[in-house]
């Protein structure tokens, strides 16, 4: 299909791997441009065959219960991002010579001659903050966009609906990333890089090559984390377009070509006049919300790209100010007898939760759910002098428990061995009894959720409920 725009579709055989958020759409558009397509599907129970149903009756061929089997004369199949790279199915197409896209691929193909460009952002964690405080920073500035990805509108209803972008606010996965071979963005981030879906990568090389794709062929700016080399070295192996410039951010002092903090200041020393001499002031530390260290890191990537597209300085602060975080991320629940409860359930990994614990000084710390593979020495040992407490829950809290005796024996532990549903108003009472007047009880678990609680949503919820409750008790 070679990789510029295709533009006759008419009679195109196409499989599309994966009937869910991604497969649906792409195979009602893919129809409706007049590609012959064929969904196939690992699972078959009453919920696939219902959307089957749906898309059978506008012209598709749904095969459900087997993922496995190439259809005989697909010219093209059309990935959903989770599924692996080394499932038969793409084995066969490769040994075909039969191309695979993702969702972001299939968007990035039938964006119009006119599109919005991209402002590309990814990491291990902090996209969706960054993301959404990119999109308020280009909003503040007047521009038509959105955030678009992983997160809020789709991408393929952003580059096909009726809506006119002048720039996309685009969140990437590291498995979109793997699908998406010929996306060239405007600019793009990478925010940081620790180990994370190591079993669908194969190895910590090849989740930071597909990360790196990110910056391929970028033309204005690839920004990286000064303090996280690995996310720079991805700039320098990166195949970029003529000019394109290499921008650090950092919470220390910018060196120019970088964005940083200088007193308490958000400055640009990379989109300046003379940026050896000079350097932008764009905002407060205050007016990042919350202003924990690694959200501003994650301010400062957004304020990079932004004014790598142009954007001027007040609009970075008035869009910083405008933004609201979403649920569960860092989330201030509420003060008790002079203890803060702090809900950042989206910690679903020690990368995370040990930003996290680093944005308190005195902290209990709830955690625990499921490791997913992880080690827990380093978070332990790097936060063991801000732990006031640990209360610890879920199927694998015995690792985090091994690690705190190993690291900090002098912080007390609570084991809480229960699952049901009182069990996080257990932890939360638990955590009041540990704690004293200006201590932080911060719910960062480093783990899922998924062996207690449906997602982590749920798990923040319950948190917040059952300090709703300690305090209507107090
Ligand atoms: P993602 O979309 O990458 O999952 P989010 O913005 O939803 O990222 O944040 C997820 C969690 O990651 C937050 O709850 C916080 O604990 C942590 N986090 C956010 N930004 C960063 C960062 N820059 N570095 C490390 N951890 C971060």
């Amino acid at each position: 299909m070679g990789s510029g725009q295709v533009t006759d579709w008419q009679g195109k055989n196409v499989t599309v791997a994966g009937l869910g958020v991604s497969g649906i759409p792409a195979a009602k558009v893919l129809r409706g441009l007049g590609a012959v397509v064929t969904v196939v599907n690992d699972g078959d129970d009453d919920r696939a065959r219902a959307q089957a149903a749906e898309l059978e009756a506008l012209g598709v061929t749904v095969r459900l219960g087997d993922g496995a089997t190439l259809p005989d004369g697909t010219e093209l199949v059309v990935t959903a991002p989770g599924w692996k790279p080394d499932k038969p199915l793409f084995e066969a197409a490769r040994a075909a010579g039969v191309e695979i896209w993702g969702d972001v691929e299939l968007a990035w193909r039938l964006r119009g001659p006119d599109a919005a460009p991209w402002l590309a952002v990814t990491g291990t964690n902090g996209k969706t903050t960054t993301v959404q405080m990119l999109a308020a920073i280009l909003r503040a500035a007047g521009l038509r966009t959105a955030a678009v990805g992983n997160i809020g509108v789709s991408l393929l209803d952003a580059v096909l609906g009726d809506e006119q972008y002048d720039v996309l606010a685009v969140e990437l996965s590291s498995y979109q990333l793997h699908w998406a071979p010929s996306l060239r963005a405007h600019s793009a981030a990478v925010l940081n890089l620790a180990p994370d879906h190591l079993d669908w990568h194969g190895s910590m090389e090849a989740y930071a090559a597909d990360k790196g794709r990110v910056y391929e062929g970028n033309r204005v700016a690839c920004v990286y984390n000064a303090a996280d080399k690995a996310t720079e070295d991805l700039v320098r192996e990166a195949d970029v377009e003529e000019g394109c410039r290499a921008i650090g951010f950092t919470l220390g002092t910018p060196a120019p070509s970088q964005l940083g903090v200088v007193e308490g200041i958000l400055v640009d020393r990379a989109f300046v006049e003379d940026r050896h001499k000079n350097a932008q002031e764009l905002a407060e530390v205050s007016d990042v919300h919350p202003p924990a260290p690694h959200n501003i890191a994650n301010a400062l990537a957004a304020a990079a790209l932004a004014r790598a597209f142009g954007v001027p300085p007040r609009a970075v602060r008035d869009g910083l100010r405008a933004f609201t975080p979403d649920a569960h991320r860092i989330a201030h629940v509420a003060d008790v007898d002079g203890v803060a409860y702090v809900d950042d359930s989206k910690a679903t990994n020690t990368h995370a939760a040990e930003a996290s614990l680093a944005a308190y000084e005195s902290i209990v710390w709830i955690a625990g759910g499921l490791a997913k593979g992880a080690e827990f020495e380093e978070l332990v040992a790097k936060s063991a002098p801000r732990l006031r407490g640990a209360v610890l829950m879920g199927a694998d809290r015995a690792l985090i428990r091994e690690a705190l005796a190993r690291h900090a024996p002098e912080v007390p532990v609570v084991d809480l061995e229960r699952t049901d549903t009182g069990a996080m108003l257990a932890a939360v009472q638990e955590a009041r009894r540990l704690a004293q007047p200006g201590d932080t009880v911060l719910l960062a678990p480093a783990c899922a959720s998924m062996d207690m609680f449906a997602n982590y949503n749920q798990r923040g919820d319950a948190f917040a409920a059952a300090v709703r409750e300690l305090g209507a008790g107090a």
